[in-house]
């Protein structure tokens, strides 16, 4: 019988399984796909350059990845929008610089902006405030609350940009962070979007296994079901025909919150957990990448930042690696919420295909001939993939508490035996690669050994 089993090897499973091993304890960690970093899934282009599939950038105060990539050799390059953005956004021009909009659109952002900063904080004293901003979603605080349609589109874009979702789906509560990101005096997500890492983040993940000991990871396990015996765990992995049966003292469960639920535990969820669990539902994203020699809308002289309205690509961004070289001209589109769900359904021709018309439709004929065909497609579609799911992280649903909801699930169970850790329960980076890692490495601290 070992120590700890760690179900799951994205950033949070292996960063549990390092504090794990540094405590002194014996540990496997079961991972279901054939690679490490889960929702950090990086493509190679030819010549060195990358795509980022998942988490693409890192944010000045994510220190923990800041600080793996450090240890690591990972280089930091800027993100896209350093200096400001200057987007490109459908229906409604151009805007450069550090704020969207300017003139009387720009003044009725800022209110909305206002208004919104003025209800959190009421909330803050007043149950019934917090209640109005909780149970409202997205879509029916801003059709209550701004005429402007461009402005509400805006709104609507930031959003689902930020939380993978659409405006119907979460709660208003989520638009106050949203905004702050987006109307930053250093201009839009200049914060949390400040850097990339060379050669892509997932060198974080495959940083961290190579520094377990020889025979702790297990790949190609996706484990099935954890019983709980006579003070030890057994976690059931592998071919269902053949499985495989780990016995150990306790058990970590890494893997995305809307996943645990389909884990047949034995015994069950206490019942608090598992309704938790079930208010957590995942958000939904298909990201794709299109790749050609080189960025030539640059050339153009537009940014390739392309806030949609709608269509099934809603963003996209200029992800060129820093470099000149051949396959360097990279734009990434994202499609989220139903837009998500349905290009999830239609295969990856359809996805391409959709991909491209959007390009020629937000930079225009010119831009599009003078690209012509790309030299690459590469796509992450994490609704389809068996063991995300979903999207960024969870859904933020009216009228619950996320906070509420992660300090209930970060309490161990049976125990102290079995403990979840996830990017998408910390406090301050849920569904943030440095959420993951904090999450990961506070396991020690949870478990009962
Ligand atoms: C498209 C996209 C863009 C993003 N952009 C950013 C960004 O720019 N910056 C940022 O910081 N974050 C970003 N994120 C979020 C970030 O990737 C996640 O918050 C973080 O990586 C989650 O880590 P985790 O270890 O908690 O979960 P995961 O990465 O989901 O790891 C869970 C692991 O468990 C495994 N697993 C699941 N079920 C089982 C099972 N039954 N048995 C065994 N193993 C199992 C999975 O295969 C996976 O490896 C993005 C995410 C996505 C999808």
């Amino acid at each position: 019988m070992i120590d700890v089993v760690v179900v799951g090897a994205g950033l949070a499973g292996l960063a549990a399984a390092e504090a794990l091993v540094r405590d002194g304890a014996e540990v496997a960690v079961l991972e279901a796909r054939d690679r490490v970093g889960g929702r950090v899934h990086d493509a190679a282009l030819p010549d060195g350059g990358w795509v980022e599939l998942g988490a693409q950038w890192v944010g000045t105060e994510h220190a923990r990845v800041l600080g793996l990539a450090r240890e690591l050799g990972v280089a930091t390059v800027a993100g896209h929008h350093r200096d400001g953005w200057a987007v490109e956004q459908r229906g409604g021009g151009l805007f450069r610089g550090r704020r969207p909009f300017d003139g009387a659109r720009g003044e009725a952002l800022q209110a909305a902006a206002r208004l919104l900063a003025d209800s959190a904080e009421a909330a803050t004293r007043d149950p019934v405030a917090a209640a109005a901003l909780r149970d409202a979603t997205v879509a029916s605080w801003t059709t209550a609350h701004v005429e402007d349609p461009l402005v509400r589109g805006f709104l609507h874009q930031a959003l689902a940009n930020e939380a993978s979702a659409d405006p119907g789906e979460v709660s208003a509560a989520l638009l106050v962070d949203v905004l702050d990101g987006y109307l930053d005096g250093d201009g839009p997500l200049a914060d949390v979007e400040a850097f990339r890492l060379r050669g892509g983040p997932q060198q974080l993940a495959t940083g961290l296994a190579g520094r377990l000991p020889p025979g702790t990871l297990h790949l190609g396990q996706p484990v099935r079901a954890v019983r709980l015996r006579d003070g030890a765990v057994e976690v059931v992995s592998g071919d269902p025909a053949r499985p495989d049966v780990t016995t150990a003292g306790a058990v970590v469960l890494a893997v995305p919150l809307s996943l645990v639920v389909r884990l047949h535990l034995d015994p069950p969820l206490p019942g608090p957990v598992d309704a938790a669990l079930q208010r957590l539902p995942m958000a939904s994203v298909v990201k794709a990448a299109l790749v050609w020699e080189r960025p030539v809308w640059r050339e153009h002289d537009r940014s390739g930042l392309v806030v949609g309205d709608g269509e099934p690509w809603c963003t996209f961004v200029d992800s060129s690696p820093a470099t000149d070289r051949p396959g360097a001209g990279v734009l990434t589109g994202f499609a989220v919420g139903a837009q998500a769900r349905r290009l999830s359904g239609a295969g990856p021709d359809a996805r391409r295909a959709a991909l491209l018309a959007g390009v020629r439709r937000a930079l225009g004929d010119a831009v599009a001939d003078a690209l012509g065909e790309p030299v690459g497609y590469v796509e992450g579609d994490w609704v389809g993939e068996e063991w995300t799911r979903g999207g960024y992280g969870p859904l933020v649903l009216p009228g619950t508490d996320p906070v509420a909801l992660a300090t209930l699930l970060r309490e161990p169970w049976h125990d102290g035996r079995v403990v979840l850790a996830s990017a998408d329960l910390d406090e301050e980076w849920p569904s943030y690669m440095e959420g993951a890692l904090r999450q990961g490495s506070a396991v020690v601290t949870r478990l009962a050994r």
